[in-house]
């Protein structure tokens, strides 16, 4: 067979084959730490937003509703990907804005204006 009509077989750690523990473990522990860093940022904004949606203005439960991260001036629209351009929203006014702002951008492209302004 041609090797060049072939792709390189990246075999995954198989967390059934006793020779693969530790690679599953590896990856495991990989990813416990990017879910205890997710937590974190989320607990942090939180904080910073006094529990409340800010487009909403309503008491985010982050054990009962979907919440995502979204930068409050859009990154489309020139925002930064920092800590102060970015607040935890309901997933559902998460989806609402991100409409908002795509028509924002779709309008200023058509008016042949900056999409960042
Ligand atoms: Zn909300």
């Amino acid at each position: 067979m041609n090797s060049e009509n072939t792709l390189p077989f990246n075999e995954s750690p198989n967390p059934y084959n006793p020779d693969d523990y530790d690679k599953v473990d590896a990856r495991l522990k990989r990813q416990a730490k990017q879910d205890r860093r997710l937590n974190l940022l989320k607990i942090n904004l939180l904080r910073k937003q006094d529990g409340i949606c800010p487009i909403c203005g309503v008491i985010i439960d982050l054990n009962s509703e979907q919440v995502e991260r979204d930068h409050i001036i859009p990154r489309k629209l020139g925002g930064a990907d920092t800590f102060k351009n970015t607040a935890l929203v309901h997933k559902t006014c998460h989806d609402k804005k991100t409409a908002f702002d795509r028509k924002r951008i779709a309008s200023n492209k058509r008016l042949g204006l900056d999409p960042s302004k």
